[in-house]
């Protein structure tokens, strides 16, 4: 295909007016500045405030959970939930091989190691057959829990991740997760806004977490979330995310070494004006995602679709090209020409960190890794004057 094509549909019809089009940028046309000064104008600027609370009940209400705990990063929230459903150190956490570093980033946090079993290709998730393939060949179910046969260590958490806002089988995985004894934590930093079979992602596993960095689908600057309908779990999370005190009028005392993982109010602000706008966000959102589908039935390079029983929210757009060859052609051409395109990540198991960690047959990672590369996916805005 002549990528030049794109490049000019993508200049000129889209109504993406970044220069160079970047991959995604934040918007914010909404509350912000009037809800930022309601923070300054009250001194609640730290982590305490109305906002946050507010905030939290919003992605509660949104997603459907009984609990929401806000934190200052996704990557807080992930140690966190993991450290929650009990991911102690020397043990193992499955996860997919294809995801951003800080899923394995909180497993290290941790103390223990993660694991890597394959990917669906059309999900680009984690796949069910694989993971119950990779239990059945090297586990053992013992009153502990599930051990993995050929390290003797626990297998303490699966981390299944919704790549790009695409959900994963995620109703399978935690099925067989709870045949073999094996909290999940869905790490759905990149989905909010996306269900699959009528249900929000991150709360089909014991916990889930939701990332707010600036560019996801809507921000607070930096912010993460945990989602839980387990009222135990959400009040151990809002303990160990501020500093572990034991609550009291004036006195100082703390029962465990805990975090400062707490989200400030000033970002909880932002975030209060962006889930008012994340409805039409989703629909501009769709609609680039149509436009693209439209224009590359007419190539031979493949759009990512949203997969059977999911609604994406189209976060970020992808595109699978032939092979590795037309990818780097398609990632030169783009980005020489003012179109910021980037590849899927290097998968984990290649990582000087993670390169030892025990993996399963990876060859869906493998593939997709040769060939995924993401376009402009910004939610388009009326042309600046
Ligand atoms: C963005 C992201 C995170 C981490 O979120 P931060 O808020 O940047 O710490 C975790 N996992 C995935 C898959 C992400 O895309």
């Amino acid at each position: 295909m002549n990528y030049q094509k794109l490049v000019n549909y993508i200049n000129n019809q889209l109504f993406l007016y970044d220069n160079p089009v970047i991959l995604h940028r934040p918007v914010f046309s909404g509350n912000e500045k009037e809800y930022l000064s309601e923070c300054i104008d009250s001194n609640f600027v730290s982590s305490v405030g109305q906002k946050v609370i507010d905030f939290e009940n919003q992605i509660s209400e949104f997603t459907g959970v009984k609990k929401s705990i806000a934190t200052v990063n996704g990557t807080a929230a992930l140690h966190m939930a993991l450290q929650l459903v009990g991911v102690t150190p020397d043990t193992e956490v499955i996860t997919q091989p294809l995801s951003f570093v800080a899923t394995c980033n909180a497993i290290s946090y941790c103390n223990a190691v993660p694991v890597f079993v394959d990917v669906d290709k059309d999900t680009m998730g984690l796949s069910p057959e694989k993971l119950e393939t990779f239990l059945k060949l090297n586990v053992e179910l013992t009153s502990d829990g599930s051990i993995n046969k050929v390290t003797g260590k626990k297998i303490s958490a699966c981390v299944p991740m919704h790549t790009f806002g695409h959900s994963c089988r995620i109703d399978e995985i935690v099925e067989i997760c709870n045949a073999y004894k094996i909290p999940v934590v869905e790490d759905a930093a990149e989905s909010l806004g996306s269900y699959y079979k009528g249900k929000h992602t991150g709360t089909f596993g014991t916990i889930g977490v939701f990332s707010f960095n600036g560019n996801k689908i809507i921000t607070t600057g930096g912010g993460g979330m945990l989602v839980t309908n387990d009222t135990d779990l959400a009040a151990r999370a809002k303990h160990l995310t501020t500093t572990g005190k034991k609550p009291h009028p004036y006195e100082y005392f703390h029962e465990e070494i805990a975090y400062n993982y707490r989200l400030p109010n000033l970002n909880a602000a932002l975030g209060c004006a962006q889930m008012e706008q994340l409805q039409g966000f989703l629909k501009e959102k769709r609609t680039l995602a149509e436009k693209y589908r439209h224009f590359f039935e007419k190539t031979d390079i493949t759009f990512v679709l949203e997969p059977e029983n999911a609604v994406s929210n189209y976060w970020l757009n992808a595109v699978i090209l032939a092979d590795r060859k037309e990818r780097d052609a398609f990632l030169k051409e783009t980005n020489d020409n003012g179109v910021m395109t980037r590849p899927i990540w290097t998968l984990m198991n290649k990582l000087p960190m993670f390169q030892h960690c025990q993996a399963g047959d990876l060859s869906n990672a493998e593939w997709l890794e040769d060939r995924v590369v993401n376009i402009p996916s910004s939610v388009p805005t009326p042309k600046p004057e």
